[in-house]
């Protein structure tokens, strides 16, 4: 059952269901093609996979790029994507997709909503770039975190300078971990990483410059506890090798242990499906829903092998991209001319 939430019914030209590189570049030739456009993510950062798996890899395939950074990657195509000013719902999680009489339109006239956790959204076409899923954060089975979830426990880093000052726990041992530990470093006013065993699965040049920076970096520690009152106060941590307890004063736990990613409700929109993994498209990137496409990691033709890499994504989404723009503007090209001849306001 949709219930109504906060939005309003501003329809939107076309929806894409993943900020990973498809729907970021995606965004970026609808906004072109001067569509309305919307971006919706679970997670409350655009990147998808470059972002949460492996930030600080580099890559070697991207064109126009010999090599780049995965993070400066995302960077790059939310820039290019945010010229166009697109709606960008983070941190929401698409749970339904159903079709819905356009609101304002004429008799007959059809839309969707999209339901996520957080709001409604409504679309004449709906790009599905949601590649191997919606990525939620890994959590300890540990109750008192739980206790303290946005009372100073988080498990993304939005914003360094929310840090300010404050005394801030970080837990993990992958790039996140590293990688906020050091942003965090000239911010907060002490900044404590705790990791279960030696060696971290980071970049070797953050690593090093783990050693150099003043953060008090134990490992072999675990979290045994928040602590606090109204928000978080303390935690109390502990040598897993010894058991030896400390308790260190801390105004914020970050836990940066990675993300499990799930297409989950996907699986129940009615879309045909190619095993459990794939909504099934064909060469306009069409699924077999009206005005609802598919692209990149989680889209695949039948007669085709997976070939789950991002220039794939791209080429995909700008299939899908101007076949929607064609379908929702009769007597419009699917061709877009170049992109030569049209330049941002
Ligand atoms: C370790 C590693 C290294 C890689 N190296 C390379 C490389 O060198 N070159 C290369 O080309 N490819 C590489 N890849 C593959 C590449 O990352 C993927 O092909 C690419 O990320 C796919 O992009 P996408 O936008 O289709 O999906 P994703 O990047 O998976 O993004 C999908 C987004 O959709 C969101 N989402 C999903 N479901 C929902 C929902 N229900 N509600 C809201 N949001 C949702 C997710 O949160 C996610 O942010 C690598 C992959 C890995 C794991």
């Amino acid at each position: 059952m949709m219930s109504p939430k906060k939005n309003t019914a501003d329809v939107f030209d076309i929806t894409f269901v993943g900020a990973g590189p498809t729907g970021l570049f995606g965004a970026f030739y609808a906004g072109l093609r001067e569509m309305k456009v919307k971006i919706i993510d679970a997670l409350p950062q655009p990147g998808g996979q470059l972002i949460a798996l492996y930030p600080d890899k580099l890559i070697y395939d991207t064109p126009g790029f010999p090599s780049i950074l995965s993070k400066e990657l995302a960077s790059c195509l939310t820039e290019q994507a945010s010229q166009w000013k697109p709606f960008m719902a983070l941190g929401e999680r698409a749970l339904e997709l159903k079709r819905t009489p356009l609101p304002g339109g004429d008799d007959g006239q059809e839309c969707w909503i999209i339901e996520t956790d957080k709001d409604i959204h409504y679309s004449r076409t709906v790009v599905i770039a949601a590649g191997i899923g919606a990525f939620r954060p890994n959590k300890l089975k540990n109750e008192s975190i739980s206790l303290f979830e946005g009372k100073g426990v988080e498990y993304w880093v939005n914003d360094v300078d929310d840090y300010a000052g404050m005394r801030v726990l970080i837990i993990g041992g992958g790039d996140s971990a590293v990688d906020w530990s050091l942003a965090l470093e000239p911010i907060a006013e002490h900044v404590t990483l705790i990791h279960r065993r030696e060696g971290f699965r980071a970049h070797d040049t953050s690593v090093n410059a783990l050693k150099d920076s003043s953060v008090d970096t134990r490992i072999f520690y675990e979290l045994r506890e928040f602590q606090g009152n109204e928000s978080l106060e303390r935690a109390v941590i502990f040598d897993n090798r010894t058991g030896d307890e400390s308790t260190i004063e801390v105004d914020a736990g970050i836990l940066a242990l990675g993300f499990k990613a799930d297409l989950g409700p996907i699986r129940e929109w009615g879309l045909e499906t190619i095993g459990r993994r794939y909504i099934k498209v064909n060469s306009k990137m069409e699924t077999n829903l009206p005005g609802i496409y598919a692209a990149g990691d989680v889209a695949l033709q039948e007669e085709l092998d997976p070939l789950n890499l991002i220039v794939v994504g791209y080429g995909q989404v700008t299939v899908a991209v101007n076949y929607a723009y064609a379908a929702i503007k009769p007597g419009e090209k699917v061709f877009p001319g170049h992109s030569s001849e049209r330049v941002a306001d």
